[in-house]
């Protein structure tokens, strides 16, 4: 499979003519051809009006023939087989292991969304039916189902070059709920998106769907970015970047004469609450395993535990020192691109220029290019309230000890804290009333709560949710990860006395498709 430099607009392979972007790997700085000229404002509306043009027959599919789609798009991305592997190696520096790890990932989403897609529990079928004998006023027949929003536009991530990409999260939950989709490419993985939007591709083409089901588009985020948000055929955005991305996307889309829902995760530092009697019996442990969490990926997780918050002490002071010994012998790791290895300096070096934190280690330094070197910090809680800074997101493997002089700062420090991702608590039998007292504050600011464990992560099932309150993402009602992320992308439609014919079929009288309805307000078994 020969890289082309081409986008993909449905089936056609097209050369932008605006500037061009190039991968590097990180662990060289060595550029990587091809080059990928980005998409000109003409294509950009080529790729919408062909989702635009393909959205009604493709949204009623049925749900075979989506989840068989969904399946061919997971086959033909392990037929690229090691092609994928090296060129997504080569682009994030990540290990290669690591990239295996997440083609698996992003497989099986595809795998588990065609068999939500299947189920069709996501159609919410609810069927009122009539009484006309009912006193003063008759009741109408009514029937309500889930309708795709429309064709969305994806935004790919640089963390995560396949299962946040191409035909990552965002993608095949789109694309589950019957909307087209137009993926901006990640302008750190070029290839690696190349090759899974020509496995996208090659899936529409062997599933007999309208071309205009998928398209690949390349450039700058101000320019193809902008233009797709406000493209007025475009009825919903997927993203996941930086806080400063997200916002800009989410106010452009605000600003069209048609407002649109954006889905954007953004920025979290995962707080992780060390409760004292668990803190007390296991701190070592627990430096261990904070640690090896702190410095996965090289720290370029959204779940990265950035925040530890604890009661000052001796216990604590261990911990802290424990930390400290394992940091000290991390090696340093590849960043994924220049841009957030510079971005990572900044950040560590104004925590280390802050009066408010001290810096407790840092990891092995390394000669090489984008060398991540793990960091931590300690500040009191009294600094930390004072000083919006020290909770902006340093992204890469750096973290903050808190210190808390008793259970009521503990819970000042959580009530300061932004909307996040996740919120940890590592807790004994000793700890349950301190944390229970916790969790209201820690509900109204995180998506997913975990005890005795790291946030890091994020396991693709029915129960996930990847999401929070701002600045975690754009909106909290949702997730990105796990097929509760379908419903981003739907939205309900009500059918008032319509013959049996002219219904869609998951509304129809004789239930052809076996769903559990919620018949005249009780549950089908
Ligand atoms: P990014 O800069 O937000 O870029 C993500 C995507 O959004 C790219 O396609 C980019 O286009 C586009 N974009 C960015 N700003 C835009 C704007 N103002 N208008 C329109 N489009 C825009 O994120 P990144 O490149 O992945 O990493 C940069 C920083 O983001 C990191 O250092 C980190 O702080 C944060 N980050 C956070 C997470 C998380 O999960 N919390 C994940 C990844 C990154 P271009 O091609 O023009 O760049």
């Amino acid at each position: 499979m020969t890289l082309t430099g081409k986008m993909l607009i449905g089936q056609q392979a097209v050369t932008g003519s605006r500037e061009a972007i190039r991968a590097v790997d990180p662990s060289t700085n060595q550029a990587l051809d091809p080059v990928y000229p980005g998409g000109t404002l003409v294509q950009v509306e080529q790729a919408c009006a062909l989702a635009w043009a393909a959205f009604d027959r493709f949204r009623e599919t049925s749900l075979e023939a989506r989840a068989r789609f969904l399946e061919a798009i997971a086959e033909q991305i392990e037929a690229l087989g090691d092609t994928l592997i090296d060129r997504a190696v080569a682009e994030s520096g990540l290990p290669r292991a690591r990239i295996q790890g997440e083609r698996g990932r992003t497989c099986g989403q595809l795998r588990t969304f065609a068999r939500t897609v299947r189920a069709g529990e996501w159609l919410d079928v609810r069927v009122d039916n009539a009484q006309p004998q009912r006193q003063p006023l008759p009741r109408a027949d009514l029937r309500q189902r889930q309708v795709p929003l429309g064709p969305v536009a994806v935004f790919g991530a640089s963390n995560f070059p396949l299962a946040f990409s191409v035909a990552g999260g965002d993608t095949a939950s789109a694309l589950a709920a019957g909307c087209p989709v137009v993926v901006k490419a990640h302008g750190a993985h070029p290839g690696t998106s190349e090759l899974v939007g020509q496995a996208v591709a090659r899936a529409v083409q062997l599933c007999d769907l309208p071309e205009g089901v998928f398209s690949l588009l390349y450039g700058s985020g101000r320019e193809v970015g902008i233009a797709l948000v406000c493209d007025e055929r475009i009825k919903a955005v997927g993203f996941t970047g930086s806080r400063s991305g997200g916002i800009a996307l989410c106010q452009a889309a605000q600003a069209r004469s048609e407002p649109i829902p954006v889905y954007a995760e953004m920025s979290s530092i995962n707080p992780v609450f060390l409760f004292p009697a668990a803190l007390g019996a296991r701190g070592e442990a627990l430096a261990q395993g904070f640690v090896a969490s702190l410095n996965q990926g090289a720290g370029q997780f959204c779940t990265n535990p950035g925040l530890v918050i604890a009661r000052q002490g001796p216990d604590l002071d261990r911990f802290i020192a424990n930390a400290a010994q394992h940091i000290w012998q991390s090696p340093a790791q590849t960043m994924l691109t220049p841009g957030i290895y510079s971005a990572y300096r900044n950040g560590i070096e104004t925590l280390a220029a802050n009066p408010n934190a001290e810096t407790a280690a840092a990891g092995k330094p390394s000669d090489g290019p984008n060398q991540c070197q793990t960091h931590l910090f300690v500040s009191t809680a009294r600094d930390f309230l004072g000083d919006p800074s020290l909770q902006a997101e340093v992204f890469g493997a750096s973290s903050l000890v808190v210190t808390c002089e008793d259970e009521a700062e503990i819970r000042e420090v959580a009530e300061h804290l932004e909307g996040q991702l996740t919120a940890t608590l590592h807790l004994d039998d000793a700890d349950l009333d301190q944390a229970r007292a916790l969790l209201p504050v820690l509900e109204r600011k995180a998506g997913r709560l975990l005890v005795n464990g790291w946030p890091t992560g994020v396991e693709v099932c029915d129960a996930m949710v990847h999401g929070g309150p701002f600045p975690a993402t754009t909106d909290p009602r949702s997730t990105s990860v796990g097929t509760a992320a379908i419903q981003r992308f739907l939205r309900p439609v009500c059918y008032q006395d319509f013959p049996d014919s002219l219904l869609p079929t998951a509304l129809q009288h004789g239930n052809p498709l076996h769903l559990r309805r919620l018949l005249d307000g009780q549950r089908e078994a």
